[in-house]
C-alpha cells in the first residue's frame, strides 16, 4: 500500500479517511492529503530518487497512490534552463526557467495533476473523469482519460483561445463549452458534481489532484543540487501550483532531503484578473473575487479557492505578489522567446514580466538565485502575438529579391 496517511481539513485539523471528497464536513474547510513521513523517509532518499526514471513519479512515495502509476509514465522532469541571457537582461546574475512547456504530452503543468488524478481516479473506481477548466486543465485530462480508457466530460468557458479548444476536442471528450466565465463554469460543475458520480479532477478529487503539481518544486530542488532556490516566481490562476510549490519544499525538509528552505515565493498574475496579487499588495488576506478581463486566459479566475493561502505563504516566506499588463504580457512572452529560446504561452508572459517588475522594485535581489516557472507551451495561445512580431520579410523566389531585402534588413 501507499504512503498516505489520510486526509486533514486545512482550518480545523480534523482527519479524514482516503475518499472522493474535499471539503470538511464541520467546517467547509479544504482538504489536504497526509502522508507518514516517517516511512516516507525510509524509501524516498537524494540516491533512491537519483536511481529511478527520470518522469514525474520519481517522487511517487509523495504522490498519493496506493498502486502503480496509471498515467504520466514519459511527463515531467522538465528541464531548468540557466538563463544568462535573460538574467543578463534583467540585470541578475542568476536565473533558472523551469520549463513546463515541454516534456508534457499537452505541453502544460497541468499533466503533472492530471496524471496524478487519473490515476487515483482509477483506483478509486471511476469509469468518468471530468474538470471546469482555464484551457489547460481540458487538453490534459481530454488526452490522458482517452488513454486510460476513461469517459470523459470537460467544461470549458466558450471563449477559450481556438488553439486550446482544438487541443482537446482532438481527443474527443464530451466538450461543453459554457457561456460564462471560469468562475460560472466551476460553480455549474460543483452542481453537476453533486448529481453524477463522475471524478471531477479539481473538484471533489483535488486533494489528490492538487498533489501532482509538487513535482514541480521537488524537480526544481533536484536539478539545483538538493538546494532550495532563494526566489521563486510562480504564475497563480486558483493557487494551487503556489500552495503546493511550498508544500513540497517543507515535505523535501521534513524527510530530511534539504536541510534549510530559505526560499522566498512571489505571486504573479494579469492585472486584469488580480484577487490575489491585489491582496497581497493591500497587505490583506481577504481575497476579493473580480471579473476576469486578461488575455491570460489560463489564469482567468476571479475567485481563486487557495487565494488565502496563498497570501499566508507569501507572508511566512518572505516573498511578495504583483500583476502586470497585457501589454507586459506579451513583452514578456517576446523577451523569454528572444532571449532563451523558450516559447511560452501567456502565463509564462505573466511570470517574466511579473519578475522583471520585482527585480526592479528590489523585491529581488541582483545576486541571489532565482527560478521562474514557465507552466505551459506558446503554440497554444498564438493568437495574443498577432499583429505584435517582429517582420516576416517576404520575397520573390529569385537571388536578386533576396540581395535587396538582405541590404534592408543590414541597414
Ligand atoms: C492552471 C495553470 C496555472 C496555475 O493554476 P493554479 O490554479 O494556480 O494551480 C499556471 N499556468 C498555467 C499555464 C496553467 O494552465
Ligand atoms: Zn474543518
Amino acid at each position: 500500500m501507499g504512503y498516505v496517511d489520510g486526509l486533514k481539513c486545512r482550518e480545523c485539523n480534523r482527519e479524514y479517511q482516503v475518499d472522493p471528497i474535499y471539503v470538511c464536513e464541520f467546517c467547509f474547510g479544504p482538504l489536504e492529503v497526509v502522508y507518514d513521513y516517517n516511512k516516507v523517509k525510509r524509501a524516498l532518499t537524494r540516491k533512491s530518487i537519483e536511481e529511478r526514471e527520470t518522469n514525474l513519479w520519481r517522487y511517487k512515495e509523495l504522490l498519493p497512490i496506493d498502486g502503480a502509476p496509471q498515467a504520466g509514465l514519459k511527463s515531467g522532469f522538465t528541464p531548468l534552463i540557466k538563463a544568462n541571457n535573460l538574467a543578463r537582461e534583467l540585470g541578475i546574475k542568476e536565473l533558472y526557467i523551469k520549463d513546463d512547456t515541454v516534456m508534457h504530452p499537452t505541453l502544460s503543468f497541468k499533466d503533472r495533476v492530471v496524471s496524478v488524478a487519473i490515476t487515483k481516479a482509477i483506483e478509486f473506481g471511476f469509469d468518468t473523469v471530468a474538470c471546469a477548466s482555464t484551457g489547460n486543465l481540458a487538453n490534459s485530462v481530454s488526452a490522458h482519460g482517452a488513454k486510460a480508457g476513461l469517459k470523459r466530460f470537460v467544461f470549458i468557458p466558450s471563449t477559450l483561445e481556438p488553439s486550446k479548444i482544438v487541443a482537446s476536442i482532438v481527443y474527443e471528450p464530451n466538450l461543453v463549452a459554457i457561456d460564462g466565465n471560469y468562475d460560472e463554469v466551476n460553480r455549474l460543475c460543483s452542481e453537476i458534481a453533486n448529481k453524477y458520480n463522475w471524478a471531477f479532477v479539481n473538484i471533489n478529487i483535488r486533494p489528490f489532484y492538487a498533489e501532482g503539481s509538487k513535482t514541480q518544486a521537488f524537480e526544481i530542488v533536484e536539478q539545483l543540487g538538493w538546494k532550495s532556490p532563494d526566489n521563486v516566481v510562480v504564475p497563480c490562476a486558483s493557487g494551487s501550483l503556489l500552495t503546493k510549490v511550498w508544500k513540497a519544499f517543507k515535505e523535501f525538509k521534513e524527510i530530511g532531503i534539504l536541510n534549510e528552505i530559505e526560499t522566498k515565493v512571489f505571486a504573479a498574475q494579469a492585472t486584469g484578473c488580480s484577487p490575489i496579487s491585489t491582496a497581497i499588495k493591500q497587505g490583506t488576506d481577504v481575497i476579493r473575487p473580480v471579473k476576469p478581463s486578461t488575455i491570460a486566459k489560463s489564469l482567468a479566475i476571479g475567485n481563486p479557492a487557495d487565494g488565502f493561502y496563498v497570501t499566508q505563504i507569501v507572508k511566512e516566506s518572505g516573498g511578495y505578489g504583483e500583476d502586470v499588463s497585457d501589454e507586459e504580457i506579451v513583452d514578456g512572452i517576446k523577451l523569454l522567446a528572444k532571449t532563451e529560446g523558450v516559447f511560452g504561452e501567456t502565463a509564462g508572459g505573466v511570470v517574466i514580466a511579473t519578475t522583471k517588475k520585482l527585480i526592479e522594485q528590489g523585491r529581488i535581489g541582483k545576486d541571489e538565485t532565482t527560478v521562474v516557472c514557465i507552466t505551459g507551451n506558446g503554440l497554444k495561445t498564438q493568437e495574443v502575438l498577432t499583429g505584435k512580431t517582429a517582420e516576416v520579410h517576404n520575397i520573390k523566389p529569385n537571388f536578386d529579391a533576396f540581395e535587396e531585402i538582405l541590404k534592408k534588413i543590414r541597414d
